[in-house]
């Protein structure tokens, strides 16, 4: 699995002082070896979003926030493209995409938490489109619970949606009574790491995943359930995040990879190194 992404992500998108910052990327870009990919289209947008909400963010000269945690500047268009479009190379090779905005919070027709697009969604329904697979598993482990994902697809039978969280913790949804047809979430209490992701993993996600069976797995790769990230309050190890990804790969015959959080510019480098490597394994 080789890492997909765009240079001008750790320059786009400036966001004053904000955890969700150039940053993130320009350390990972520095980390690693990478490939670049191209932007995505307005079309492949439009495939999860809804016209009004790409306008907004197309047409944001001066600052839109969508929430207090959540702005829009002349750049970030661009930015919100060129991660769209790295999470559908990620899909197109069998990579790894490292992207910022961040996507999983973006639903149909409103951004917020610090997402605009929803960049799995997004390569989810161009591999439906324009790949041939018709079932599509992601399987989301970022701390938060993936709303945006979870609504773009509530009513859609061909994409399986499974997230590991902290709960309750923002953005409130994803509560254990919470579940449909082909939602599952997993709803964790503060505090969790190692042993209880992986149980979790092996008695709930992979049960599920046999039974849907789907094509192509696309992994919503946040780092920020990582013992020391400022933004969360579980516990989950290096060790842990790769041990994760390796047993995620024999959920699909092809599995590809969107980063989400990870806020803590020392380790995110390491826990994506980590996540990798259980990638490759
Ligand atoms: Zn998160």
């Amino acid at each position: 699995m080789n890492l997909v992404s765009n240079d001008a992500l750790a320059r786009l998108h400036p966001t004053h002082n904000h955890p969700e910052s150039p940053q993130r990327l320009a350390v990972l870009l520095k980390r690693f070896v990478w490939e670049p990919a191209p932007a995505a289209t307005q079309a492949d947008v439009l495939r999860c979003h809804a016209r009004s909400l790409v306008e907004r963010v197309e047409l944001s000269h001066d600052e839109t926030w969508f929430d207090p945690d959540t702005v829009a500047t002349e750049t970030s268009y661009e930015a919100a493209l060129l991660a769209a479009g790295a999470s559908i190379a990620a899909v197109e090779r069998g990579g790894f995409a490292l992207v910022r905005p961040p996507g999983h919070h973006a639903m149909r027709d409103r951004a917020m938490g610090f997402c605009l697009f929803n960049n799995a969604a997004i390569a989810a329904r161009y591999a439906q489109a324009e790949l041939g697979v018709s079932r599509v598993a992601i399987l989301d482990w970022d701390v938060h619970h993936g709303n945006g994902t979870q609504d773009i697809f509530w009513d859609d039978d061909t994409v399986l949606y499974v997230s590991l969280h902290q709960w309750p913790f923002y953005p409130g949804t994803g509560g254990p009574d919470e579940q449909g047809a082909t939602t599952l979430n997993v709803p964790l209490p503060a505090g969790c790491g190692d042993a209880e992701y992986l149980r979790v993993l092996d008695e709930l996600v992979r049960p599920a995943m046999e039974r849907f069976a789907p094509e192509l797995l696309i992994v919503s790769a946040g780092f920020d359930a990582h013992e020391q990230d400022p933004l969360a309050w579980m516990n989950v190890s290096e060790d842990g995040f790769r041990e994760l990804a390796g047993r995620s790969l024999a959920y699909a015959p092809r599995v590809a990879a969107v980063l989400e959080g990870g806020y803590n510019l020392t380790t995110l480098p390491t826990l994506v190194a980590a996540g990798l490597e259980g990638f490759q394994r």
